[in-house]
Formats: C-alpha cells, structure tokens, sequence
C-alpha cells in the first residue's frame, strides 16, 4: 500500500493552549480539525515542511529550532497508510491567520476531545495531554 507521509504541529501558546484548524470544505476529511501541517514534500525533511506549511497556511514564520519532535502517529487509510510526526512549538512570529479559508480554535488539550478529528490525529492528544 502507499505510504504518505504527512507532518504536523502542535503550536502551543502562553496559556498552554494548542491550535487546531478546520479542514474546509471540498477537502478529503472536510469538518474534522487537526494540527496544521500538511503533505512532506520529495527531497524535504519535515521540519522544512513545516516551516513552509505554517507560511503558507496561517502566515507564521517559524525557525527550525524552534519545532521540537514530540511523536507520530500511524493510520491505515483504506487507500494509502499515513505515517505523521508531531511536532511541538511555542515560539513563532506573527499571529495566525485563516489563509486557506479554514476555521483556527485555540483548545486546551483536555478539551481537544470535543473536535472531531481524523482517525490519525487521535491518538496524538494523549502525548500532548501529558505534556502540559
Ligand atoms: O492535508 P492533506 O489533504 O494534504 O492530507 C492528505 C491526507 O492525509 C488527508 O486526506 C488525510 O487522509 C490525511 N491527514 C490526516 N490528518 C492530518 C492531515 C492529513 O489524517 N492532520
């Protein structure tokens, strides 16, 4: 089967919440929230991804640093299996921004099982629980 690799984050702020955005409509998974982050692209390692990623979709800039790997997550798709490492950051420039008509919520993770997720990001909310 495919593997696609797919990379998140966790960007937590001062008050220990954690973002999540909306996946909007059209898109696979539409209405479920989860880490922003998106598809590793050929020849990039995820944290250019993501720095690239958090650009593109919230108008962040973030220095690599700054993004700290915390764990990953593994789901069979019925078409392809996602590999996902999280990362964590809670240092970034600028505040974000919805720039792919996307829905932003700043959650506490105990509250973070309130937001329908995709079957892969799930099981990331314990790690992130634990952290904090
Ligand atoms: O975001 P994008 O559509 O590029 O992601 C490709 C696929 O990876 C999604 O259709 C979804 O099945 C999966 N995915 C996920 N959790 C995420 C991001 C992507 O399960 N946080």
């Amino acid at each position: 089967m495919k593997l696609l690799l797919v990379v998140a984050c966790a960007l937590i702020d001062a008050d220990g919440r954690i973002l999540i955005a909306q996946r909007p409509e059209g898109k696979q998974l539409s209405g479920l929230w989860e880490f922003p982050g998106g598809k590793v692209d050929p020849g990039e390692r995820p944290e250019q991804t993501l720095i690239r990623e958090l650009r593109e979709e919230l108008g962040l800039t973030v220095a690599e640093p700054c993004l700290a790997p915390l764990t990953f997550a593994s789901h069979a798709y019925d078409d392809f299996h996602l590999l996902m490492p999280l990362y964590v950051c809670r240092r970034w420039d600028g505040t974000p921004k919805p720039l792919e008509a996307q829905k932003l919520a700043w959650v506490m993770p105990n509250k973070l099982r309130d937001y329908p997720m995709p079957p892969a990001d799930e099981p990331l909310i314990p790690h992130l629980i634990g952290l904090l």
